[in-house]
């Protein structure tokens, strides 16, 4: 049932470690329920699917924010926004497909507000972000008044919906290695229009060739095509050491089969994402091999 604003009540804490400490009581009933840019969770608020009364209002905690640029990686604040990846030149450059995904996320208005780390919390598995986070082998730091922890964001994904982050953690950065040299990344939405929609398959790869022209570097990771956002194993090793010739391509594809386990919804049919999620794989295989 939908809660009359006047019910709810909004936490704004003073600094980080307010933040924590609120979020450390026992009584799940006190505990607020951390909102960023409310993207997501004004949607089921208004769909009266919430039952969260208390919210902790992360905005102005000013530590979460911006994004800074190491010589290994690149450290994302949880609040950073999809527009500031968007725009961010260092990412632009050289993290192509996150800024990619940044610009697919939803409109310019939802990009505006939504933040990275509610992506990762939401966890969807049409998360736009995520394929690309987890192809480029992404850590996630989480924090609480316990202390520090910083775990792989492929590790981070239980199940539907389920996540490696007890009630007391906070999302509070992502870090992102920058990717091995001469590595090609790849990145492709595929929805029913542009703006404003979920995707029906989403994908991102990361590629390299050693000296031989063989791949020495593959991660393959998909959205909408298992109940997480998932690495494609099986299809990494059957593309690894091999020069991606069609007979290689074609044993990805088919190794899809044991990576992927899309279902049926009304946006499409778990046949019409398998076919598609193969035929996305293989156009990134030839566009590195210099094809289109
Ligand atoms: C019209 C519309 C279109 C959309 N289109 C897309 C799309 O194309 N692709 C896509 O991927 N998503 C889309 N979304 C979903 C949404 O915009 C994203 O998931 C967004 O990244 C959520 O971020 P937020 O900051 O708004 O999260 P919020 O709504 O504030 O929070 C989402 C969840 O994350 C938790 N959370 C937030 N920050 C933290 C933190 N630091 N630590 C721990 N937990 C945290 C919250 O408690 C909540 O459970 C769309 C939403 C709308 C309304």
């Amino acid at each position: 049932m939908k809660a009359p604003l006047s019910q709810l009540e909004v936490v704004r804490p003073r600094d980080l470690d307010h933040a924590l400490q609120s979020l450390a009581v026992d009584d799940p009933e006190l505990r607020p329920l951390p909102l960023a840019g409310g993207t997501d969770l004004f949607v089921y608020l208004n769909a009266g699917t919430l039952e969260a009364r208390r919210y902790l209002d992360l905005s102005s905690l000013r530590g979460l924010r911006g994004v800074r640029v190491g010589r290994a990686a690149v450290t994302i604040g949880a609040l950073a926004t999809f527009r500031q990846l968007r725009e961010h030149r260092e990412i632009r450059r050289r993290l192509p497909s996150l800024a990619a995904a940044a610009r697919e996320v939803g409109a310019w208005q939802i990009q505006e507000r939504a933040t990275i780390a509610g992506n990762i919390a939401n966890a969807s598995p049409a998360g736009d972000s995520l394929p690309v986070l987890l192809a480029h082998d992404a850590l996630v730091q989480v924090r609480s008044v316990r202390g520090d922890r910083t775990l792989a964001l492929d590790d981070f994904y239980l199940g539907y919906r389920r996540l490696a982050l007890a009630a007391d953690e906070l999302i509070v950065a992502v870090i992102i290695p920058w990717s091995p040299p001469r590595a090609r990344a790849f990145f492709r939405k595929v929805g029913t229009r542009r703006a404003q929609s979920i995707s029906k398959v989403v994908v991102a790869t990361l590629l390299r060739r050693g000296r031989n022209g063989a791949f020495d570097h593959v991660r393959i990771a998909y959205g909408s095509m298992a109940p997480v956002p998932k690495r494609a194993r099986a299809a990494e090793q059957a593309l690894l050491g091999t020069r991606g010739r069609a007979a290689d391509i074609a044993a990805a594809r088919t190794a899809l089969a044991r990576d992927l386990t899309p279902i049926d919804d009304i946006r499409s049919e778990s046949d019409y994402r398998m076919e598609v999620a193969g035929n996305v794989l293989e156009q990134c295989v030839r566009v590195e091999n210099g094809g289109r």
